[in-house]
């Protein structure tokens, strides 16, 4: 039953596709909304798009602290459903946001509090990207990883797909960009000693860390270049880190957009990492031996500056508190980055 009502439903996308797609001038890229839905690229307020929690409030479907009273972070945006079956299931059709390949599928909802999962890799853009949809009802039975797909492609459709109930009445889409961490997860993740396995690879929902979609989309609704460089070089720095090491992360060697400057690897002895208040590293500068870094010590990380105000809306993400300590959001960002313990 399921698999016909699927078919049918695919029958009907194309035309929604076409409607929901944002044409970034003078780039080839097309950046489509996830859903259906029309209201965001109409300018319309959020609840038309967002799926609240339980709270009614319409913000608590979107990017930041806005769980449990603004202490729990939420890393990606809730779009609610505009369409439900005889049964009063969600079923709008899911879509690509970009080109790209699917990097990984999760078909199994008991495996994750993503529930059925698929990620995408956009590895055409400069920095590359993931996009992840979660909670489907249904993933597109031929997509399996290293598939390509188009933007407007349909992967699936809405659910409520999860480890724990998400009643029929606020089934969405979880809808998440942004960068991979570390390409080295496993061993952080065995390092930890977690209690249950990894079962998700480097695309564990830890490895990743997201930027605001809607923000994201806004962008390329008014703007009418596709700089994706510019997007993360525009993001608020709330504070930088000087980082003593030797080491060229991996992931600054995928993202070679993010560094500002060249030097030699020879003469490299930190970084100095500007991020976003909700810990995403987004700018980062070389130091070669100029005597900055008196006493150099391996590993050692100080707080360079820091501007509380551009991270006044992520405060829950224990990145860095008021007094200047590290928090646990941020230890963890680091020793994914690093491969070290910070000190
Ligand atoms: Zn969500």
């Amino acid at each position: 039953m399921m698999r016909v009502l699927f078919k049918v439903l695919l029958n009907s996308i194309p035309l929604i596709a076409v409607a929901s797609t944002i044409n970034l001038q003078g780039a080839a890229t097309r950046l489509v909304w996830p859903t259906p839905n029309t209201a965001f690229r109409e300018g319309l307020g959020m609840e038309h798009y967002l799926q609240p929690t339980q709270s009614g409030d319409p913000q608590s479907g979107g990017f930041g602290c806005v769980r449990n009273k603004g202490t729990r972070f939420h890393e990606g945006v809730d779009l609610k459903a505009l369409r439900h079956d005889s049964k009063g299931e969600a079923s709008d059709p899911i879509y690509a946001a970009m080109d790209g390949k699917v990097a990984y599928v999760n078909r199994v909802p008991g495996k994750s509090s993503y529930g059925r999962y698929i990620v995408l890799m956009h590895d055409g853009q400069k920095p590359a990207f993931y996009s992840l949809y979660a909670h489907l009802r249904l993933i597109e039975p031929h997509l399996e990883t290293g598939f390509v797909v188009k933007a407007g492609d349909t992967l699936g459709i809405m659910g409520r797909s999860a480890t724990y109930t998400i009643p029929k009445e606020r089934a969405h889409l979880h809808f998440e960009i942004g960068l991979q961490l570390s390409e080295a997860f496993q061993e952080w993740y065995d390092l930890k000693k977690f209690e249950s396995p990894n079962e998700h690879g480097d695309l564990n929902g830890m490895n990743l860390i997201g930027f605001d979609p809607l923000a994201f989309f806004s962008v390329f609704r008014e703007k009418d270049s596709a700089d994706f460089d510019d997007y993360l070089g525009n993001l608020a720095v709330a504070f930088t880190l000087r980082i003593n090491t030797r080491k060229t992360p991996n992931f600054i060697r995928r993202y070679p957009s993010l560094q500002k400057g060249e030097i030699s690897d020879r003469t490299l002895v930190g970084w100095d990492v500007d991020f976003t208040g909700f810990g995403l590293p987004v700018g980062w500068k070389p130091l070669s031996n100029d005597g900055l870094l008196e006493p150099w010590k391996e590993n050692r990380v100080i707080l360079l500056d820091s501007k509380p105000g551009n991270g006044i809306r992520f405060s829950c993400r224990n990145t860095i508190s008021a007094d200047g300590s590290m928090g646990s959001h941020l230890s963890q960002v680091l020793e994914l980055l690093f491969k070290f313990q910070p000190r």
